[in-house]
């Protein structure tokens, strides 16, 4: 049984009959780096909505750690959301803002405290702890999210175009720190994107979306190099 698996998931929004998915299953072990990489319009916004319980999807089936997650309410499903926009509160301060779940769910301060103390470090975030999202870079500010995801401890990461908002040299800093706290945590991650190069230098495989359907799914090295 594979960790995540998602069968012959469609979604047709009704009003103009749009298919926005058509037929789409993808296994997935614990511990892969998955990147879905598509044009806009290809889905990979409904497919994020369909895992995270926004949507429902017309027909399918999705599967997460032998749960049928498609059964579950949003707020059950064991997921964290990194997105492009930050949507960090604004009131709080970058410790307010990344145990603020934590504190949601009861966890006691200590280890609150313990889990601030180490993601923050991983992420380079200990300088700027107290400091209010507005005065943040870009860069921090997306770290940020991304500390806040990680400390949920979730089955599955979805990122949807988490370095969008960033300039070259960040998205790669930001991008190599996603990549290594994956690994670390041995995380599963499903990485929404519309840049080739990003979801190459990411991947351990690409899922190649367009009009709502699959037209490829390898390693980097399957689809984008030629023989
Ligand atoms: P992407 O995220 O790759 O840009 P989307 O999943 O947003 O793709 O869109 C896939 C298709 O579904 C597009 O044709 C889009 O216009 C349509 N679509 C997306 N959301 C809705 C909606 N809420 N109602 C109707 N059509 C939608
Ligand atoms: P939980 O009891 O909530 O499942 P764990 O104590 O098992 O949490 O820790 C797992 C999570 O804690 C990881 O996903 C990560 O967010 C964070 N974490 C990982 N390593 C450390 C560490 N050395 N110190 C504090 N937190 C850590």
């Amino acid at each position: 049984m594979s960790y995540l698996s998602i069968q012959n998931v469609s979604k047709i929004y009704p009003r103009k009959k749009t298919k926005a998915l058509q037929d789409f299953s993808l296994t997935v072990e614990k511990g892969e780096f998955i990147t879905i990489v598509g044009p806009s319009g290809s889905g990979k916004s409904t497919l994020l909505n369909i895992l995270t319980g926004f949507e429902e999807p017309t027909t399918g089936s999705i599967i997460l750690a032998e749960q049928d997650i498609t059964k579950s309410a949003p707020k059950d499903r064991d997921m964290a959301l990194v997105f492009q926009e930050y949507a960090l509160f604004p009131h709080m301060t970058v410790a307010e803002n990344i145990t603020f779940g934590m504190k949601i769910r009861k966890t006691a301060k200590k280890k609150r405290q313990e889990k601030l103390d180490w993601v923050t470090s991983e992420l380079g975030l200990t300088e700027v702890v107290n400091v209010l999202p507005k005065n943040l870079s870009g860069g921090q500010r997306q770290r940020v999210s991304l500390a806040r995801a990680i400390v949920r401890n979730p089955k599955l990461f979805l990122m949807d175009e988490p370095l969008s908002n960033l300039d070259a040299k960040l998205r790669d800093q930001v991008g190599d720190l996603i990549l290594t706290t994956h690994k670390k945590l041995q995380a599963t991650t499903l990485f929404v994107t519309h840049s080739q190069e990003e979801a190459m230098s990411l991947a351990d495989r690409i899922i190649v979306l367009k009009d709502g359907v699959i037209q490829q799914i390898g390693t980097p090295h399957e689809i984008y190099e030629k023989p």
